[in-house]
């Protein structure tokens, strides 16, 4: 539920700055980007320079998949370390960038389509730190995540996303975090550049899809053919996707990078809308 007191009720954390900013969605792959200097993380650090400098970041990260829709609402998001098996220094990382309450309880207002909670626990997951720290080293633009809701169908989370769009306009920075093809069963350890036949053939046909705005092809992914389900084996880290594409303007231009498949079957494709 919202839960707003009657001051905060008119008070707007932001104001309207006029212009759209950009969007990205970023395929985040592994943990290790968020610390790695390699083709990925390079991208990233030059997108924070590129793009105009934004007055808070909104993240919906794969990895924060609810029953329910959850804003962080804190002053001050713990880092979360939600991986296991990777190295002592990827546990060590912090990334102090404060949250922005305010914000929060304006995000929650715009929702009026789901019924949104002001989240105290979560923080800040490595979908969302793992890239923004690339981007912002200094941890000094303010940082909140909604969570993605787990029991809702591609259709619902798509037109949520739309209800974010005056956000855009006072300068908060949205990035969806996934991965649009992203299957760990199957993962080539061995030949980490290698990619299957069939990722590379729904990596390109959602590209195209993207591409062409044909935006209900990508809502009902299982219909995209007999790869669809090994690609996007369960919903998390496609359905970021989906708040960036509902969140854009038919006309708004786009531009791809970090086009490439890797181990064998996850996508880091990824997406700016400028
Ligand atoms: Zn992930």
């Amino acid at each position: 539920m919202n839960s707003l007191s009657p001051l905060q009720k008119f008070s707007d954390a932001l104001p309207n700055h006029g212009k759209k900013m950009p969007m990205l969605f970023v395929g985040h792959g592994s943990p290790m980007n968020g610390i790695e200097d390699n083709e990925f993380s390079r991208r990233w650090k030059a997108m924070g320079k590129e793009l105009p400098r934004p007055e808070a970041v909104l993240c919906i990260s794969a990895h924060w998949f609810t029953r329910g829709t959850f804003v962080t609402a804190m002053e001050q998001p713990k880092t979360i370390h939600d991986f296991y098996g990777f190295p002592e220094e990827l546990n060590a990382v912090q990334y102090p960038a404060p949250g922005n309450p305010m914000l929060a309880e304006e995000t929650s207002r715009l929702l009026t389509k789901a019924e949104t909670t002001l989240d105290h626990e979560w923080g800040l997951d490595h979908g969302c730190w793992s890239v923004v720290k690339q981007m912002y080293p200094d941890a000094d633009i303010p940082v909140l995540q909604l969570s993605i809701d787990g029991t809702k169908n591609s259709a619902w989370h798509y037109e949520l996303a739309s209800q974010l769009f005056p956000l855009r306009k006072k300068g908060v920075l949205i990035i969806g975090s996934g991965n649009i093809v992203h299957n760990l069963r199957i993962l080539n350890w061995k030949n980490p550049n290698t990619e299957y036949d069939w990722a590379a053939e729904m990596d390109k046909l959602m590209k195209k899809y993207i591409s062409e705005s044909e935006d209900n092809k990508l809502i009902r992914y299982h219909d995209l053919g007999t790869a669809s389900s090994l690609a996007v084996p369960t919903p998390e880290h496609y359905l970021p996707l989906l708040y960036v594409l509902g969140l854009k303007d038919r006309n708004e231009e786009i531009e791809f990078f970090n086009e490439k498949i890797v181990m064998g079957s996850v996508s880091m494709t990824s997406l700016k809308v400028l």
